[in-house]
């Protein structure tokens, strides 16, 4: 198929080098430049990445990064006609989705959200799940796509529902993790070093793809970016947003806010979330020590 793919980050590149390696032709655009996808066609702007293809994939930021790619100028709007899909693997909040979906529909374009989850690991070995929220037909035109680059595909329901299904995912990641963070800080202050506790969790109902995940890298103490801080904060903030429309109160998820924003006014903001366990150590006057430690 021919894809325009937009946002080269640390999923984007990756997701598109796999549509290039499963032979669909490509072109890619990303706003700073020197980001390029070896196999791709590199494009000056979202609209000239879009010209003449069937589908436009976009990987970026926020909310207003995807208001910016498809709306802003020389934006993907400009080359849009009659049967091509619109995928957002951004995550992005559930209204604005429903809005742009609105605001393509007249030119026959249809707009299927398709965040995903894996990390970054997942999205170099091509085993993403994509949650998706769209019309059947649209996700049917998109599945080879979906195969190039993931393992599986959710159908939450119509356009945005992909969305919110990925805030509660979300929601349960940074405090499935900040539970495990917590839970480390207390033991290490306790004596109980993580590398006695981490099998017992691990032998235990507490057992968890994120302590799974996560914890390598924390006895590691490897903080660099999987998936920023950053980007859960905003991740974070979305699900209180969205929740707030709702009238749904999420106490938990509001502490844990508080630890992401002191996390960021220490400065890591671009480490990855992971790193929220530093300001507990900070606080505690603990170390969690790791294998080198
Ligand atoms: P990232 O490495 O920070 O990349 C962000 C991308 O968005 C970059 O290409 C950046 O361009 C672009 N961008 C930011 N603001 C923009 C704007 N105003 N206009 C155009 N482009 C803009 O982030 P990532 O980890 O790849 O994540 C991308 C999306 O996937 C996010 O919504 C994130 O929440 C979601 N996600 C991430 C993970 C993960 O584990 N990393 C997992 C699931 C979902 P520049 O290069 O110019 O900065």
């Amino acid at each position: 198929m021919r894809v325009a793919f937009m946002g080269l980050g640390i999923m984007g590149r990756a997701m598109a080098l796999n549509l290039v390696k499963a032979g669909h032709e490509v072109s890619v655009w990303n706003r700073s430049a020197g980001k390029e996808v070896e196999g791709a066609r590199s494009a000056t702007s979202p609209a000239d990445a879009a010209r003449g293809t069937e589908v436009v994939w976009l990987c970026v930021s926020d909310t207003a990064a995807v208001e910016q790619v498809l709306f802003g100028p020389d934006g993907a709007e400009q080359s849009l006609a009659e049967g091509m899909v619109i995928a957002d693997s951004s995550t992005i909040s559930p209204a604005a989705t429903r809005k742009f979906a609105e605001r393509v529909a007249p030119k026959g374009v249809q707009y299927v959200d398709s965040p995903m989850t894996g990390s970054k690991v997942g999205a170099e070995a091509g085993t993403l799940l994509f949650i998706v929220g769209g019309d059947e037909q649209a996700i049917e035109k998109l599945k080879p796509l979906y195969a190039a680059m993931g393992k599986k595909i959710f159908r939450m329901g119509d356009t945005g529902k992909g969305q919110s299904a990925k805030l509660a995912m979300n929601l349960q990641i940074a405090m499935i993790y900040e539970g495990f963070a917590e839970g480390l800080t207390l033991a290490a202050k306790l004596g109980v070093e993580p590398s006695t506790l981490i099998p017992l969790i691990n032998a235990s109902m507490i057992k968890s793809g994120v302590v799974e995940y996560k914890a390598p890298f924390v006895l590691e103490r490897d903080f660099t970016a999987n998936f920023p801080l950053r980007l859960m904060r905003k991740d974070i903030r979305l699900a209180l947003e969205a929740a707030k429309e709702a009238r749904v109160k999420l106490p938990g998820l509001e502490t844990v806010e508080e630890v992401y924003d002191v996390a960021v006014d220490e400065g890591y903001a671009d480490l990855d979330f992971a790193a929220t366990l530093m300001l507990l150590e900070k606080w505690a006057g603990v170390k969690v020590k790791g294998q080198a430690a």
